[in-house]
């Protein structure tokens, strides 16, 4: 008797969601193709070289340690993740050091009222109006502190650099889905030694046995019933067709809002619906690299295990009235000090984190300049200048203290991601967990026409956003079709329940 055929599942997208989807289906017995727009894999985990660093474009944070498989395959590959712990510096609105005891009082407050928001956002979800911001939550808890009026203003300057984490600002974040950015619980580590071998180990099972096809920008999908069956017919932009069993989308969310039109026939209006309520964040990143760490005035240095180190490790730079920048945008700037990293990592760079509406203006301002070209390298320092030269140690005729190279992501200008970072959750959103939901479920669409959504944004909600969710979102999507084309379960964690919520916080 003929052996049974093994199905032939399609997978779009070779990032992290679509690479552990297909270790699952070929662990299982599935045929699997990756359909994948650029000519390499990994998605938003990419890296490039900064004055002969590797550093990475899209994450550097591991989110939450405690049973997280990311941080499992970070320990395992030898991966350096550190809690970067140390001196935190603020600068004030006219560019001044803030006396750091005050800095410290302004964090211990924003972090103790940032978890108060998860519990109020847990427990009273249902009741809160869609409008309330957590900007709107902080402010109302520092008025009812006894802080002078200038603790005050300085907690309320600071907290909108949780901007950053969420990638717009605070200001427009939904308090009644505010749950929904909890993360796992434990510490979050940034990955000094990049994201390069995590995204290794999850690649190799595909790598080596599914059929990898790069430049293939899928424009259509389509999902004729014929005879009472479905089948899956995608179509590419060089005008190939590839037909499947069943097909897992791992298309970002920003993608997915711009091209719903490629689905044929027309996707469930519950789909579209929490397609388009969810929002797609605007984090981005610029690498700047010195002669030396200037701003490490302290020659007692962590990197080789001495004493404590005063030298900075993150710097915020609140909203600054000492440069100019477009009315109405937010300009305020947070920065990590990577010379700071354990050794061999560190390097004389600072890495700034942008986010929202000024991330997109200097997005746009670099959007046509080649990289590294003298425009591009001196828009950029006429951007951060005013910022790096308020840290310690500056000094304006000093060489160490001009740049030597400087890279910025552009993720807003590249539409195979989403024209962005990852979702987030906005004033006015009524019913995000059930539209995350409905895309996990692919309802009206994964079993009845054989296409299913995988990605960050399909992921458990402790991992929304996080690599870790788009690593077990894709489980998630290919024990789905395991479960409809008959297959086992083979080589699967351990089931993830979102009833429970997770006591942390941390955001991307
Ligand atoms: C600046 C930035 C910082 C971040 N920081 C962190 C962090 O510190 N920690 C963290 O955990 N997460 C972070 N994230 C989020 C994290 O990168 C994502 O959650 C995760 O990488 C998403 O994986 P994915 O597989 O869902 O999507 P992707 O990695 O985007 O993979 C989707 C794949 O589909 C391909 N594709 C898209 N459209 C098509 C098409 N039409 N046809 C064929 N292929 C297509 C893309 O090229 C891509 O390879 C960050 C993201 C950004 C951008």
């Amino acid at each position: 008797m003929a052996a049974k055929a093994k199905p032939r599942v399609g997978i779009v997208g070779a990032g992290i969601a679509g690479l552990r989807c297909a270790d699952i289906l070929i662990q299982n017995g599935a045929r699997v193709t990756i359909l994948e727009a650029r000519g390499r894999i990994g998605g938003r985990v990419h890296q490039s070289e900064i004055a002969g660093h590797l550093v990475d474009l899209g994450p550097n944070w591991i989110h939450g340690t405690e049973e997280n498989p990311i941080m499992d395959i970070a320990d395992a590959t030898k991966t350096i993740a550190r809690d970067p712990e140390g001196r935190n510096i603020s600068i004030s609105c006219d560019g001044q050091l803030v006396d750091e005891q005050l800095t410290t009082k302004a964090a211990e407050f924003i972090w103790t009222t940032i978890e108060k928001a998860f519990e109020y956002s847990n427990h009273h979800g249902d009741s809160i109006p869609v409008e309330r911001s957590l900007f709107d939550f902080i402010q109302e808890h520092v008025q009812k502190t006894n802080f002078s009026d200038k603790e005050k203003k300085l907690c309320l300057d600071s907290c909108k650099l949780w901007g950053a984490y969420v990638g717009d600002p605070i200001e427009r974040q939904s308090l009644k889905f505010f749950r929904l950015e909890e993360c796992i619980d434990g510490n979050n580590y940034f990955v000094a030694s990049t994201y390069k071998r995590i995204l290794e180990h999850v690649a190799k099972t595909a790598l080596a046995q599914a059929d990898i096809r790069f430049k293939q920008h899928v424009i259509k999908i389509e999902a004729p019933q014929i005879d009472g069956k479905h089948q899956v017919k995608v179509t590419t932009a060089s005008g190939d067709i590839h037909d499947f069993d069943e097909l897992v989308v791992t298309c970002p969310l920003g993608w997915l809002k711009r091209n719903t039109e490629a689905f044929h026939p027309r996707l469930p209006d519950r789909l579209l619906e929490a397609i388009k309520s969810i929002s797609y964040g605007r984090l981005e990143k610029v690498y700047i690299t010195f002669p030396e760490a200037f701003w490490n005035t302290d020659s007692n240095d962590t990197a080789h295990n001495k004493q404590p180190s005063a030298n900075p490790v993150f710097a915020q730079f609140l909203e600054p009235t000492y440069t100019s920048h477009p009315k109405d945008i937010q300009w305020n700037q947070e920065c990590l000090s990577l010379a700071s990293l354990p050794t061999p990592c560190a390097h004389p760079t600072l890495l700034f984190y942008t986010y929202g509406p000024c991330a997109t203006n200097i997005v746009e301002q670099i959007a046509d300049l080649v990289e590294g070209s003298e425009k591009y390298n001196q828009v950029l320092t006429t951007i951060l200048e005013p910022f790096y030269s308020k840290l310690p140690g500056y000094n304006p005729t000093s060489t160490s203290c001009k740049p030597t190279s400087i890279l910025a992501t552009r993720w807003q200008k590249d539409p195979y991601a989403g024209n962005g970072s990852y979702c987030n959750f906005q004033v006015d959103l009524t019913t995000g967990d059930k539209d995350i939901e409905a895309l996990r479920s692919g309802v009206g669409l994964g079993p009845e026409r054989g296409i299913w959504f995988a990605g960050e944004h399909t992921a458990p909600f402790v991992a929304l956003g996080t690599t870790t969710g788009a690593y077990w979102s894709g489980e998630r999507a290919a024990v789905q079709v395991c479960g409809k084309v008959g297959l086992g379960r083979i080589g699967v964690g351990v089931a993830r329940d979102d009833s429970l919520p997770s006591a942390s916080a941390g955001g991307k």
